[in-house]
């Protein structure tokens, strides 16, 4: 690739949003040329709308950056790819109405996730995917990433579906406050306390791994199936989500066994090589105090899930622990690598001109 083609950032000043604005800085393939946010923010420059909780804008962002104008997602604009880091709430028709007319937009919202034309994409786990993007009804296209816990359940639980076969699985989250977006939940409900409930967020844990796990043909993708019961917390801790996984597979296994398949996960790219792939999509630790949010949800940039705690189950098969950096691999990053593989099918290229 030797051209970068400009893109613009819906919901720019957002947790989300702001985490694609520092990525896309310098990034090889992408320059940021437009942004958006509410109508609250609009009009402002991006670095007015973000100075309240940085030290150092400057060197996050870039300069440019800084002074770009705040618009309106629905203004129009010049970037035919977009990327979406809109609140699910106002995503829904907006998102459909850019596609209409005729850009690429690549979303981190849950409004289309469950569509039946909309892939949702994990780029190491199901790039065929994207070929649903063909059989889309607009002029543009959309394509999705999944919630931010599944993207880490779902590249754990590839590697075991593609071996053993997946029967059921259990999973307790314990999730970063940034997970829940600005302003989060006040200090005063998350001091010296853990809260047990996270809206939507068990129904998308139930649902969205067998879409990205299914099988394409033709022009709808077959849930694989597997049946999902997720728990989810909201605890003290910046970022990253971690995880504890109990699964039951078709074809029994020993736990030595099963950390060997996880810790050999190549991912189905192939030669396809994205500027923010990881050189490791899984990295399995064989210390039994990890992984551990702090000490290892950068690994891989951020883009790597970390594994650990491989053991027999008493209820199922075999449990682990997972972790997950929610603002990068979950967000950010994940649509910022959904969006290097819509570049490299070319289809920032083809969508637009039909
Ligand atoms: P957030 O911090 O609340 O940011 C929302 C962004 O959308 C802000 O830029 C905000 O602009 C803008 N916005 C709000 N209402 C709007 C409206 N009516 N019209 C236009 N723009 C509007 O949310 P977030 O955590 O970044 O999440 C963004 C999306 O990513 C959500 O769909 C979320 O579910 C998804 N997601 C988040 C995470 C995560 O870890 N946080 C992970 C995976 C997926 P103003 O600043 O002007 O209000």
């Amino acid at each position: 690739m030797t051209e970068r083609i400009d893109v613009g950032l819906i919901g720019a000043t957002g947790t989300v949003g702001r985490q694609l604005a520092r990525q896309l800085r310098n990034h090889p393939w992408f320059r940021l040329a437009q942004v958006a946010a509410s109508s609250a923010s609009a009009g402002l420059a991006f670095g007015a709308a973000v100075v309240d909780d940085i030290d150092d804008a400057e060197s996050a962002f870039g300069s440019e950056l800084l002074d770009l104008p705040l618009r309106e997602p629905a203004d129009i604009w010049e970037p035919k790819l977009l990327l979406s880091a809109l609140p699910s709430a106002v995503a829904g028709p907006l998102e459909i109405e850019l596609a209409e007319r005729g850009h690429l937009v690549v979303s981190n919202a849950s409004s289309h996730r469950m569509d039946p034309d909309v892939p949702l994409i994990i780029p190491e786990l199901n790039p065929d995917h994207l070929e649903l993007v063909d059989r889309q009804r607009w002029r543009g296209g959309l394509v999705t990433n999944p919630n931010c816990s599944v993207v880490g359940l779902a590249v754990a639980l590839a590697p075991l579906h593609l071996a053993f076969g997946l029967d059921a699985v259990s999973v307790s989250t314990l999730q970063a406050l940034s997970g829940a977006g600005r302003p989060g939940p006040s200090a005063g409900a998350m001091v010296d306390n853990v809260l047990p409930h996270i809206a939507g967020e068990e129904e998308k844990l139930a649902c969205e791994p067998q879409k990205i796990l299914g099988t394409l043909a033709g022009s709808t993708v077959t849930p694989a199936a597997f049946r999902v019961s997720a728990h989810t917390h909201r605890v003290p801790v910046s970022h990253g989500h971690l995880q504890a996984v109990s699964v039951r597979l078709r074809q029994r296994a020993e736990p030595d066994a099963v950390a060997a398949v996880l810790a050999g996960f190549k991912g189905a790219l192939g030669d396809t090589r994205l500027p923010s792939a990881p050189a490791k999509v899984i990295e399995l630790l064989a210390d039994d105090n990890r992984p551990q949010p702090r000490l290892d949800r950068d690994r891989g940039d951020g883009m790597t899930v970390s594994i650990g705690r491989v053991r027999r189950c008493e209820v199922f098969d075999v449990k682990f622990t997972l972790l997950v950096h929610n603002l990068v691999r979950g967000a950010a990053g994940a649509a910022l690598l959904n969006a290097e593989l819509c570049r490299s099918r070319e289809l920032t290229e083809q969508v637009g001109a039909r």
